[in-house]
Parts: structure tokens; sequence; C-alpha cells
């Protein structure tokens, strides 16, 4: 991978603090690449790492998701780092799913807890790529 990684950042209401303490803890790395972000995750993640560069898009409910699933099926997403919330009933659950299937499609690298996002980020860290 050459360039800028280009990550989109997601987290369900119940996990966006937790989203928030990691993007802290590999903000030197994050604020290397070009964010997209859901947007109360985005709004979050920018006021609590000002250093950022995060675009912001509709919230997910609203279509957040979707908009991550035509950036994916344009090429323009390189990893995914979502915090899912598997307790609590969304009314956008398929607009969820629909964006797991077009990672699996378009096989970008996609964190849906916190272990695999350290995972992911260490890895990204260290100058590879997962795929
Ligand atoms: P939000 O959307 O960042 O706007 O809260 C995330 C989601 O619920 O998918």
């Amino acid at each position: 991978m050459t360039g800028r990684q280009r990550v989109a950042l997601i987290a369900h209401d119940q996990k966006k603090d937790d989203l928030v303490a990691f993007a802290k803890a590999h903000e030197p790395f994050l604020s290397d690449a070009a964010i997209v972000a859901t947007g109360t995750t985005g709004g979050r993640v920018a006021e609590a790492c000002p250093s950022l560069d995060v675009k912001r898009l509709k919230s997910g409910p609203l279509g957040g998701d979707q908009q991550i699933g035509a950036l994916i099926a344009e090429g323009a997403v390189d990893l995914i780092i979502f915090f899912v919330d598997p307790l609590t009933p969304m009314p956008h659950d398929l607009d969820v799913k629909a964006l797991m299937r077009l990672a699996i499609v378009y096989d970008i690298p996609m964190a849906l807890n916190a272990a695999t996002a350290e995972a992911l980020l260490l890895h990204a860290e260290a100058g590879l790529t997962a795929r």
C-alpha cells in the first residue's frame, strides 16, 4: 500500500467511548490517514483528536453506513474499524449488514471489535497490508 491509508471509523452509541479511546491511542498513525466516519462518530473522534483529518458523512441511521458502503464499492476505503454494539436492536440493522457484505465482497479488512481493531492497526502501523 502506498500513500495515505483511507480508514473508515464507525461506532454504535454504546461503543463510541471505546472508539474514541482507541482513536486517541492510535492518533499518531491515524493523523497520517484520511478518515471517513459516520456523522456522530466522526464528531466525537474529531473533538477528542484534533490532529485527525476526519470527513464526516451522514449519521448511520440516516444513511452513513450506506455512504461508507458506496465508498467501498468505489475502491475508496482501505480499512474499516466498526465498533459494533451486539446487545441493542438498531433501526438500521440492514444497513450494517449491507456494509459488512460489501466489505466481504471487496475483501476490505474490517474490524468489528476492539481486539481485532488493535490487531489490524498494529499491522498497519508496521507498514504491512492485510491484503
Ligand atoms: P453515528 O452512526 O456515528 O452517526 O452514530 C453509527 C451507526 O449507528 O451506524
